[in-house]
């Protein structure tokens, strides 16, 4: 099975005290310690024959068997420990240095060599003895000269100086170097009228050791890190594969931008987003085009793309009669869990079809481009072990002054569209536009998200935890 892994430590099962024997599952094989275990067969028969999407206990009741182990109305914690049951399955390939750009350490990388390698300058001027040069105007014989990339230069004593170049190799016997622009040459002799600084000289290793780690793994290789990966010697680096994330909207009312609408059809706009933020998080995103509401067609497209290494569908995941990626995701996927305590965001789902973990996101285009920030991206990150702070990530917790009232929302983590900016040395937030999460004006105009507890309301003044979306 290929999502599953046996790297995610086994979750324990606190909702319930209903022991159930365990039976094995329709589709795949699923972890065996989570979730509610099923009922035996006479004790099945036994159930009354509930409709689906039934409230009860949190078991979903489901056409022609149970479904046990949905939660629903989770919380976002729980959220993520669930659908990390079925993390993104972690691969590498080995790619040249100029082609690893924007790619992942799959590995930590320790320097081939001391860098500096040798003791340098960093300055052209001359190589002194630094007890040389106590009187401005001393006079000293040039003996030599220090290049970068030429033979070794010769030792200096006592009265000598040697030119040397910046990044040149510092000669034996020097301890100082004199900046060009304070000397003064006069055949071969070279009066130095400013100070012998040993502050010019750069120490072998005083930037890295070899053996010593610099990038740890999950890195994004970064301009800058990228650079210290040469550095360091690595002409080829081992990065993670891209998983491939297949994007599929679902309505029958999504048109292709660019092109007539006819009565009642708006443009499709959140495959652009989520495929934007799946290659903003390392990964290659399937773009397929959507999907309309019907059980035929989300089958044969869910189908055909189970081949990827997971599916973020957006849309039909309410509790409308149309939403059918729900209805076809309980009765032919399996389902892991359905709601989250979230405003905006509240409807996802996550489970797998055919052993393909997918996320049901919300269709308002808002609330898909929330979850994404808040679940998807963190599952995306802890499946494949990015760095905390030195891999992709597209937002960052920071505290935030309110600037006036922002009302929470009871029993649901409120995540207000917020602007951020600095004063003074201060983040300072306030809100624009109206926050509707079909509004995705609001997501431009706004660049952070509060994390307003449940049932917590924002006081004008008080400081908040919130996320600054990079
Ligand atoms: P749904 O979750 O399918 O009920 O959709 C909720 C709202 O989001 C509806 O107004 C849809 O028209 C809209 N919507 C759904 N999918 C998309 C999409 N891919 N792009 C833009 N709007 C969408
Ligand atoms: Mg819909």
């Amino acid at each position: 099975m290929r999502a599953a892994s046996t790297t995610v430590p086994p979750l324990m099962q606190t909702r319930s005290k209903i022991v159930w024997p365990n039976i094995p599952k329709r589709h795949h094989d699923r972890p065996t310690n989570i979730g509610l275990q099923l009922p035996t067969k006479q004790a099945q028969s036994a159930l009354p024959q509930y409709p689906a999407h039934t409230q009860e206990v949190g078991i979903t009741l489901q056409r022609g068997g149970v479904c046990p182990i949905m939660e629903k109305g989770v919380s976002l914690e729980r959220a993520l420990e669930l659908a990390l049951h079925y993390p993104l399955s972690k691969q590498t390939e080995t790619l040249l240095l100029e082609a690893s750009r924007d790619r992942i350490l799959a590995k930590q990388l320790s320097s081939k060599v001391d860098d500096p390698r040798f003791d340098n300058s960093a300055m052209d001027g001359f190589a002194v003895i630094t007890s040389d040069c106590v009187n401005i105007g001393a006079e000293l014989t040039i003996v030599g000269t220090s290049q970068t990339g030429g033979a070794l230069p010769p030792r200096i004593a006592t009265g000598e100086a040697c030119r040397i170049m910046t990044g040149a190799p510092l000669p034996g016997g020097a301890d100082a170097i004199v900046m060009i622009e304070e000397t003064e040459v006069n055949g071969d002799q070279v009066i130095i009228n400013g100070p012998a600084r040993k502050g010019y000289i750069r120490k072998k290793a005083e930037n890295l050791s070899i053996g010593q780690e610099a990038l740890p793994m999950g890195t994004l290789l970064s301009s800058a890190s990228i650079a210290l990966a040469g550095t360091m010697g690595h002409g080829e680096i081992e990065v993670i594969k891209k998983p491939r994330i297949a994007i599929l909207s679902t309505g029958d009312e999504l048109v292709k931008p660019g092109t007539e609408l006819e009565a009642g059809q708006i443009y499709e706009s959140n495959s652009h987003a989520l495929a934007s933020l799946v290659e903003s998080m390392g990964c290659e995103a399937v773009r397929h085009e959507s999907a309309n509401d019907s059980m035929d067609e989300l089958r044969t497209t869910l189908d055909s793309l189970s081949d990827c290494d997971a599916i973020l569908t957006s849309g039909g995941v309410s509790m409308g009669e149309w939403d059918l990626v729900r209805k076809i995701m309980e009765e032919e996927g399996d389902i892991s869990f359905w709601r989250i305590k979230l405003r905006p965001g509240g409807p996802p789902l996550f489970g797998t079809w055919k052993g393909t973990p997918l996320f049901g996101l919300p269709g308002n285009p808002v609330s898909s481009l929330i979850v994404f920030h808040v679940l998807v991206a963190p599952w995306i990150a802890r499946s494949l072990g990015y760095h905390p702070e030195m891999g992709p990530r597209l937002s960052q917790k920071v505290s935030v002054k309110l600037e006036e009232k922002v009302s929470g929302a009871p029993g649901k983590l409120c995540l207000r569209r917020i602007r951020i900016r600095t004063e003074n040395g201060q983040l300072l937030a306030t809100t624009h536009t109206h926050q509707g999460s079909g509004n995705m004006h609001s997501m431009v105009a706004h660049n952070g998200l509060t994390l307003l507890p449940p049932g917590t309301d924002g006081k004008a003044g008080e400081v908040i935890d919130a996320l600054w979306l990079l």
